[in-house]
């Protein structure tokens, strides 16, 4: 059995893994310009296919015959080659949908649900909602229901975001406003890079359920997997395949005032973990040229910390980090969603009378107390989780691990 995933530019591609975690076949990636598409599905040596832009629409004319659901979304993500040479068609993005749907526990039926966007995902989205009884209403740039009249929808329950906006490393950007939907329940997007987009961000501030599109790759990958290797994969495996990959690609992120040992403990997580562990300030010096007591002594804090945030901005965009931040991060609003977007804020506390002060610019003109007052509600709205480092940074470092298995199982 050859399996593997056919697209023009694929990039990093977390389907080789998905697959190998699947099933006991090998999976290449498949980079074909379109002039060589009909070669390549006539001669190339394959099993198995799955498909992405730009051919999902393209390899339609070389299937002998297409699945229900591949002929209804016109569009196929998955080829199998049958013994006499031929290929079946089929489209699993619609079960991938559907169960990231259903795991997001929102009630669809009878209630309006903008999809925005108009292509492939959007028509299989579309379909899935429909299905289920949704009021669906398609937002497109040129359609009749687009940008500038969204007002026309403020009894919206439920948004999903099939369009590229704020994917990975365009991030920041939204494409909607969500004030303007008082009724809204909850957000999907089936955007994973970030975890967490712009759209995501701004719908867990208002408390609303969110999921973004990991599940759907983890899903539709499972019903491919049926399709090449003839035969049923349990559903359980979604979740466990779904929570490594998030784990591997989710940041941990350490904040907590200076010197209460973010840079020892998170060298430790790096360590038990494997993962590499960057020190924000290090990074900060390494862009700025200079020491960060030479920066202040040059300028002002808020030159400072624009660099910082500039700096904080490149680090939290990848994936799979141990971010050491500086103790004042948290004084800047706008590196919240910086941070979170891919990432776990950890905040490490520590007894005020144990930090560690050498060579900390801020430490040593401010009186701790002072800027621990200022900063503590800070350090509370950015953590998602809270540890002590009042015993050895080992212990503090088991904590910390302990804690975020504990998250990933919920
Ligand atoms: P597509 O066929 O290129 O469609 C994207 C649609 O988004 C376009 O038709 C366009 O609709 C809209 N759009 C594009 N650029 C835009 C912009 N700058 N501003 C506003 N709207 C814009 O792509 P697709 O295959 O449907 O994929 C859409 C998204 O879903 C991508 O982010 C993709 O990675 C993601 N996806 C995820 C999974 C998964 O398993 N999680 C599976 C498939 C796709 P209008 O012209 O009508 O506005």
């Amino acid at each position: 059995m050859k399996c593997g995933l056919l697209g023009r530019k694929l990039g990093h591609s977390y389907s080789p893994q998905i697959h190998n975690a699947l099933g006991d076949y090998p999976y290449k990636l498949f980079e074909v310009e379109p002039e060589h598409l009909e070669m390549f599905l006539q001669s190339a040596d394959f099993t198995g296919l799955n498909v992405t832009i730009p051919y999902k629409k393209a390899v339609l004319p070389y299937c002998a015959t297409l699945s229900k659901t591949a002929q209804r979304l016109g569009a196929v993500n998955t080829l199998v080659r049958k013994k006499d040479g031929t290929l079946i068609g089929h489209n699993t993005d619609y079960f991938g949908f559907a169960s990231m749907l259903q795991r997001s526990n929102l009630d669809v039926q009878n209630k309006k649900v903008l999809v925005l966007g108009s292509g492939g995902a959007s028509n299989t989205a579309v379909a899935v909602l429909q299905e289920l009884g949704a009021n669906v209403i398609v937002i497109s740039r040129s359609g009749e229901n687009n940008y500038d009249n969204l007002h026309l929808h403020g009894d919206t329950s439920v948004i999903v975001n099939a369009t590229p906006v704020g994917m990975y490393p365009h991030v920041g950007v939204s494409p909607i406003e969500l004030n303007l939907f008082p009724k809204l329940e909850g957000v999907l997007d089936l955007i994973y890079n970030p975890a967490r987009t712009k759209l995501l961000l701004d719908a867990e501030a208002k408390g609303l359920i969110t999921e973004n599109g990991l599940w759907m790759l983890v899903a539709q990958a499972k019903e491919s997997a049926e399709w090449f290797i003839g035969s049923k994969i349990s559903n359980n495996r979604i979740p466990v395949i779904h929570k490594g990959l998030r784990c591997q690609m989710e940041n941990i992120i350490l904040i907590g005032m200076p010197g209460c040992g973010k840079s020892t403990v998170g060298a430790l997580l790096g360590e038990a973990l494997g993962r590499p562990v960057v020190d924000a300030d290090k990074a900060i010096e390494e862009a700025a040229g200079c020491t960060i007591p030479e920066i202040f002594a040059r300028g002002t804090e808020v030159e400072f910390r624009q660099i910082e945030t500039a700096v904080l901005s490149d680090l939290s965009k990848q994936s799979g980090l141990i971010i050491a931040t500086g103790g004042g991060c948290v004084t800047r609003e706008e590196n919240y969603p910086l941070l979170h977007q891919n990432g776990t804020i950890v905040w490490i506390k520590r007894d005020l009378r144990k930090l560690a002060t050498e060579g900390r610019p801020l430490s040593q003109v401010t009186k701790m107390e002072d800027m621990f007052k200022i900063r503590k509600p800070m350090y509370e709205q950015f953590a998602d989780l809270t540890v002590s480092n009042d015993g050895t940074p080992e212990e503090t470092a088991s904590r910390v691990l302990a804690l975020l298995e504990q998250g990933e199982a919920q």
